[in-house]
């Protein structure tokens, strides 16, 4: 868990206590109300009375239960139902007030506990997409062979794990005993003869993912792997991309963006109540309480997924929805509307103009995590399909150059250095003759990988065409850029790629351009093309700067 969650989750129980005051009081309107309604003379006199109890009954449904008040909120709810229809209908019979009365009591008497929900919402292990690679826990690599174990190490740490070395089976049971691993990359055969890779895999079966690697194919060796109850079984040569991929997988860790939500509802408290909780959960929440801020925060935050009330002063959800959907570019943004609603007719017709779903409050929290992470996910995942290379998961060309301009255009409202690098494989097209165009490939996705984990998570990555990508570094002047780079470029060398000529490494170079107000249309990515052809130029597997116009005009004094 992180320090984000750790401090959402505090927040959540300061909100359940300032909630807690604040249904002391609507209770205590719903006594007075209630006494004054019971004392009026006439229908006209009472009126009033139970147009706001009524009021109040559906407040207290649509909040207690966000917040844990369960009870209170059913009893609200019920109120809520008997009171409807006599605000509605003319006149209202003694039984009716009886029956009024009995549901009075029983919500000024329903048991104020808050559940605690906290552990329901946490995010579970496996869940990807809210941890980054530097929150993980070690990863622990078992192999006899000293040299062969660093080698390993050595070739998985630049994914972002942090390793940790041991030569026995034994070893690694103590240390895992102390503190947990995320993984355990182990070899089969040990010294010994025996095949311990497989002794460690049926003693933490179901607790930590082992990985066993090996360059036995044989059936005794299959069998003995597979009753050991080990995780994934990967036979020598290893591609490194491979098993940083199984790792990445069974640690449930892909690094990726959090979830991004935006919630509008006026009541400010269930808003931050929300919002507390979807943090909690792992996910980015900007919480609004003001219906015609909605716009200017979708172009600020870049939500995933908007959580909106129903009805709020001024103008309904459904108003609210159309006005997204009037902008091209939140066609597909979807909207989850959360409403103490339970007429179907008029959640459908909440749907019709683009409301992706529909929830009732109150929601158990565990529930509105799951659904709004269900549905933020699947939206971000068809974006990716329309925005992403299908080889890399990285932006495509168009989509990078559109987040290039949108960042130049930032830079030109408030000033700070913009660098853009273009990166291209060296001597491609011989590694495609030589090892083959699958090699080639996983050479490609390889780079891709690298780029996206030793990058800041501000910094934009894209494939700009076959063997060259492209980054936007926002806030990074050329020297930083630079030292970023350099050190991907020799990283990237080291890795081991596998072809039809067994084992080789392969080298990139790298143009880089700031940004200048002055320049035309596409003059940063020119500029750094042109870097890139001198780098090329000057003998490949180096970063070079463009040369600036500023620093042109400088040198002429
Ligand atoms: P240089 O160092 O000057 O960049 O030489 P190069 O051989 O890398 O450059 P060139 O542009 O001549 O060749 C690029 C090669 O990259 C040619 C093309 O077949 C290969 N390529 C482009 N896209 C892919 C791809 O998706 N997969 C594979 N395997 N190869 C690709
Ligand atoms: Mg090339
Ligand atoms: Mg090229």
């Amino acid at each position: 868990m992180n320090s984000t969650m750790i401090s959402a989750l505090n927040d959540l129980s300061d909100l359940v206590t300032e909630y807690r005051v604040m249904l002391g009081e609507l209770l205590d309107d719903v006594a007075n109300h209630w006494k004054r309604f019971e004392n009026s003379a006439t229908a006209h006199e009472a009126t009033p009375h139970l147009d706001a109890l009524t009021h109040l009954a559906h407040r207290i449904a649509g909040s207690a239960g966000s917040f844990g008040f369960e009870l209170v909120s059913d009893a609200a709810l019920r109120l809520e139902r008997q009171l409807r229809p006599m605000i509605e209908g003319p006149g209202h019979s003694d039984a009716g007030k009886a029956e009024l009365a009995g549901l009075i009591i029983a919500l000024l008497e329903a048991p104020q506990t808050a559940h605690d929900h906290a552990d329901a919402i946490l995010p579970s292990q496996g869940h990807s997409g809210t941890l980054t690679a530097s929150a993980r826990k070690p990863l622990f690599i078992v192999d006899p062979h000293c040299e062969r174990a660093l080698q390993t190490a050595s070739q998985i740490a630049p994914f972002g794990y942090e390793t940790r070395l041991f030569h026995t089976v034994e070893e690694a049971l103590l240390a895992v005993s102390e503190a947990l691993p995320c993984a355990i990359v182990t070899e089969l055969e040990f010294p010994s003869g025996l095949l311990d890779g497989t002794k460690l895999a049926s003693r933490l079966a179901g607790t930590i993912p082992v990985i066993i690697m090996s360059e036995r194919t044989d059936f005794a060796a299959r069998l003995a792997v597979a009753r050991s109850g080990c995780t994934a079984y990967l036979p020598k040569p290893i591609e490194t991309l491979d098993v940083v991929n199984w790792i990445d997988e069974l640690t449930g860790l892909k690094p990726g963006p959090d979830l991004r939500v935006l919630v509008l509802d006026d009541d400010r408290l269930v808003a931050e109540h929300h919002g507390a909780i979807l943090r909690a959960a792992g996910m980015k929440v900007e919480v609004l309480a003001e219906p015609t801020a909605l716009l200017q925060a979708l172009d600020h935050f870049a939500p995933d997924l908007v959580l909106m009330d129903m009805y709020m002063p001024g103008c309904t959800g459904i108003e609210m929805a159309r006005i997204v959907r009037q902008n091209r570019q939140y066609l597909g943004m979807p909207i989850v509307f959360l409403s103490v609603e339970s007429d179907l007719s008029r959640q459908f017709a909440a749907l019709s103009p683009g409301a992706d779903d529909f929830l009732t409050k109150p929601i158990r929290p565990e529930h509105l995590v799951q659904s709004v992470r269900a549905r933020a996910v699947r939206a971000r995942n068809l974006r990716q399909v329309m925005e992403t290379d299908s080889l890399t998961g990285l932006l495509n060309h168009a989509h990078i150059k559109n987040r290039l301009w949108f960042e130049q255009s930032r830079v030109e409202r408030t000033p700070s250095p913009l660098a853009f690098a273009l990166v291209d494989l060296d001597h491609f097209k011989q590694v495609n003759d030589r090892q083959g165009h699958l090699a080639g490939d996983q050479v490609i996705r390889s780079l891709a990988r690298l780029l996206s984990s030793r990058l800041r998570r501000t910094d934009i990555v894209g494939r700009y065409g076959g063997e060259e990508f492209a980054i936007v570094l926002p806030d990074t002047d050329l020297t930083e850029a630079r030292a970023v780079l350099d050190d991907i470029r020799s990283t990237f060398k080291r890795i081991r790629h596998h072809g039809n000529d067994g084992e080789f490494h392969v080298t990139l170079s790298c143009g880089l351009a700031l940004f200048d107000a002055t320049m035309p249309g596409d003059g940063q990515i020119l500029a750094a093309d042109e870097a890139l052809y001198r780098a090329k130029a000057l003998g490949r597997d180096r970063v070079e700067t463009a040369v600036q116009k500023s620093a042109l005009d400088e040198s002429a004094f």
